[in-house]
């Protein structure tokens, strides 16, 4: 079976590599892989978030993507690091309302069997000692974080060594079982994936209405930089009903993120962005304004008409999408990449995977 995937983000090279894994030969086509929301992103793995909540579907879809994390990165680690830390995620309140986020936060959790440990100020001070007071938090010692940089570097990695091929150019259209490229030359496959995030709609010579339009929000995030790590762990930081979120990496760079915005295609870093996520870190984090400033970036989530993800195929005979994964992407990469799998492989795919097909919108 022959597959090609346009877009070379973290859920189209996933896609690519658990599709090798079942005996597939890969062409992955991207002008600049993995250089768009998966190069950006915070990479954070949190016990939960506020969108799950009423969704039942894309729960279970979550959970089981949780549940598969472990295991998907064992595997890719035979190849390269994958970045992948599991060392607690820590949700801590700086007002009264987080507080009872925090209720809310750990009554799921304890539903869906998430582990989570309620702590006072002093457990929080000791826990993330760089913090300014905070009211309580919420430890969940099963959960983390994984850097997308390595983890796409890592994808890469075995998708060549598996004899895969990627191909740094764009595909503009589809001509009967043939993708064609910016340059004018034509790949041929068996069966195509669309994973080329919120520009996947873009891709000329498919029937009308067989992708839906995936939208792009807006996300500046920030890196920040000290050496030892300033903070211990990952982390949400809860006040005025908003969570900002914090990821240390080992190398002690500090991820901090991020802003929403709905700007159409704009990618540009703006000074009101920075400021922004430079205000609220300096507020939780008094060290912060310390850091080096390393880098700060925009990209664009990719959201569905629904804001759920699609994975699956399209009523285009042999041509299949993987998109629109909004704030979850590397979240649901390990859940979308074996149902995806499954699906080009023609065995059945998982059934928390079957609400997501595209063909929800037709
Ligand atoms: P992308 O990474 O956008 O990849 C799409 C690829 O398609 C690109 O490489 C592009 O070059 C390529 N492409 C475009 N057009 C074509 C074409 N015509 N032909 C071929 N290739 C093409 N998710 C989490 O789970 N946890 C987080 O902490 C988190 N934080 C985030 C923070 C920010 C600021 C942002 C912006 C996103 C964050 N996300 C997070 C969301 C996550 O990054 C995305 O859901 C995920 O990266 C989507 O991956 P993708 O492969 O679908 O899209």
């Amino acid at each position: 079976m022959n597959i090609v995937i346009a877009g070379g983000g973290v859920i189209g090279l996933a896609t690519a590599w658990r599709a090798q894994l079942r005996g597939a030969a890969v062409t992955v086509i991207d002008p600049a892989p993995a250089s768009k929301a998966s190069h950006v992103s915070a990479g954070m793995l949190p016990p939960g978030n506020e969108q799950l909540y009423g969704q039942k579907d894309l729960l279970r879809l979550y959970m089981a993507s949780r549940e598969l994390y472990p295991s998907f990165v064992a595997e890719l680690e035979e190849f390269a690091p994958a970045g992948y830390r599991r060392d607690g995620v820590l949700d801590a309140a700086f007002d009264e309302d987080a507080l009872y986020t925090l209720d809310h936060q750990q009554a799921f959790q304890e539903s869906q069997g998430v582990r989570a440990e309620r702590l006072g100020p002093e457990e929080c001070a000791k826990l993330q000692p760089a913090f300014a007071p905070a009211l309580g938090g919420l430890l969940s010692p099963d959960d983390g974080a994984v850097d997308p940089r390595v983890l796409t570097a890592a994808l890469r990695t075995a998708i060549e060594s598996l004899g895969g091929t990627i191909v740094r150019r764009r595909v503009t259209r589809i001509d009967g079982h043939a993708a064609v490229l910016d340059d004018g030359d034509t790949v041929p496959f068996d069966r195509l994936v669309l994973a080329a995030g919120c520009w996947t709609h873009r891709i000329e010579g498919l029937a009308d209405g067989a992708v839906p339009e995936i939208r792009p929000v807006k996300g500046q995030i920030l890196r920040l930089h000290s050496n030892p790590p300033l903070l211990n762990l990952t982390a949400r930081a809860l006040s005025r009903g908003s969570s900002l979120y914090l990821v240390p990496r080992l190398d002690g760079e500090l991820v901090v993120g991020a802003t929403y915005e709905e700007r159409g295609y704009d990618e540009t870093v703006t000074a009101e962005g920075t400021r922004d996520l430079l205000t609220r870190v300096a507020e939780v984090v008094p060290g912060a304004g310390d850091l080096r400033f390393a880098e700060m970036n925009a990209s664009l989530r990719p959201g569905s008409p629904d804001d759920l993800p699609v994975i699956g195929p399209t009523t285009v005979p042999d041509v299949y999408m993987a998109a629109g994964h909004f704030r979850m992407g590397v979240q649901l990469t390990p859940v979308t990449a074996e149902a995806m799998a499954a699906y080009l492989d023609d065995t059945e795919p998982p059934a928390h995977a079957l609400p997501f097909t595209p063909l929800r919108f037709t």
